[in-house]
């Protein structure tokens, strides 16, 4: 059915049209303009509007954008971790939770306990949230199965979970993320790479993940991951720079990397080469401020021209937080970054991420209307910190959300 947004406040356009990515030291050109939106076939059809479309909204006072894309979750997980954080806040060591069984491993053992049809509607539930916050498309990770048929339970998980979900989804395996009881880091590594080409053959994911931490794996398993991912032809993706600084980014440049994550303690030096790379930082403020991790140096990289790409994080230890508005809110004010910087970062830059970035991620003639309605400016979503201000969320054409208090705002 055809749709017709008319006469918003501002619509969020990029720079120019068929851009696979804006580097944020070019976001000063995103525009946000008063104007209308058409969509029609599933696709967003023009920017005039049209009187004959049978659904028309009145999208005056409001911000039209595109849906936001969640480059990085750890969806499906099983259970949470709350009593968990009671203790990480009260400032008990990460060490001694681990001990009292915290940690990767709880979330291990919660999922090889939970049945799955249990693990997708935990996912189903989280993915509706989700939605109702705008997001339109996100990916799925492994890395709590731990053993080799725990990560392709959740990769079979994960494709399930796309046909029971609204979104648009991905699946990345992360396969190294903890060292499994009864391997050392290296002896794990030897049967990922037994792993992988039955996951590359089977289609059960796009991309391969590593976490590289001293309680981790290394940057030499880093590199031996990108060889993997290149073999395979699938991308390959870095949790680094977390807690400590590593020196990883280099390595994941050298081995090709789609995105490097985390980035809270990305070495100074570190900052240049990876903006001049077609290499995505992807930074997790929700996790950053759930740990009280350190900050990392995003204006800087913004103004160095990197693909800067926020996302939630979405997991049961570090970050069970699923709201993109929330995280926009986080990274402007954390990061100094501006609104338009933080929205390119978790629309188009993210669709990027995860090569989806010719089809979402931005709102362009011929692209699937994946569209938000916003109650407000942009600027209000980091500002009204907390507040959700998506108003209706369509994807691909279809309406799939109207909150309560905006509904009088459709005609037909
Ligand atoms: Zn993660």
């Amino acid at each position: 059915m055809s749709t017709c947004l008319r006469g918003a406040a501002q619509v969020l356009r990029p720079p120019e049209d068929g851009l696979p990515f804006v580097r944020l030291d070019r976001a000063g050109a995103i525009t946000a303009d008063p104007g209308s939106v058409t969509l029609d076939g599933g696709v967003v059809a023009g920017f005039e509007a049209d009187a004959g479309a049978p659904l028309q909204v009145d999208a005056s006072g409001c911000a039209v954008v595109p849906g936001f894309v969640d480059c990085h979750t750890h969806l499906p997980f099983a259970g949470w971790r709350a009593q968990e954080y009671e203790q990480k806040v009260t400032g008990v060591p990460y060490e001694e939770i681990a001990r009292r069984g915290g940690g990767i491993r709880a979330s291990a053992r919660a999922l090889a306990e939970t049945a799955d049809d249990a693990v997708l509607a935990q996912a189903r539930t989280l993915a509706r949230e989700m939605l109702e916050h705008g997001t339109t498309t996100f990916e799925c990770k492994s890395g709590y199965g731990l053993s080799v048929a725990g990560e392709r339970r959740a990769l079979e998980l994960a494709d399930r979970l796309e046909h029971e979900v609204e979104q648009a989804t991905t699946a990345t395996a992360l396969l190294a993320h903890a060292v499994p009881d009864g391997y050392d880091a290296d002896g794990w590594m030897a049967e990922v790479a037994g792993l992988v080409p039955a996951i590359a053959r089977d289609g059960l994911a796009g991309a391969l993940d590593i976490y590289v931490e001293s309680i981790a794996f290394s940057n030499e398993h880093l590199a031996r991951m990108g060889e993997l991912a290149a073999a395979h032809e699938l991308d390959l993706r870095a949790h680094v720079e977390q807690f400590n600084a590593n020196r990883s980014v280099p390595v994941a440049l050298a081995a090709g990397a789609r995105s490097v994550d985390h980035l809270a303690r990305l070495h100074p030096d570190d900052v240049a080469p990876l903006a001049a790379a077609e290499c995505a930082a992807v930074l997790l403020p929700g996790a950053e401020v759930m740990g009280a991790e350190a900050t990392p140096p995003a204006r800087e990289l913004a103004d160095a021209g990197a693909i800067g790409v926020l996302a939630t994080d979405a997991n049961p230890g570090t970050s069970p937080v699923v709201s993109i508005p929330l995280v926009v809110g986080l990274a402007v004010r954390r990061y100094g970054w501006s609104v338009r910087e933080a929205l390119a970062a978790c629309t188009l830059n993210a669709a990027w991420v995860l090569r989806r970035s010719a089809e979402t991620g931005s709102l362009e003639v011929g692209k699937r209307a994946d569209v938000l309605l916003l109650d407000g400016p942009v600027e209000h979503v980091p500002y009204r910190l907390g507040h959700n201000p998506v108003a209706a969320v369509w994807l691909a054409g279809e309406l799939l959300w109207v909150r309560p208090d905006q509904a009088w705002r459709l005609a037909s």
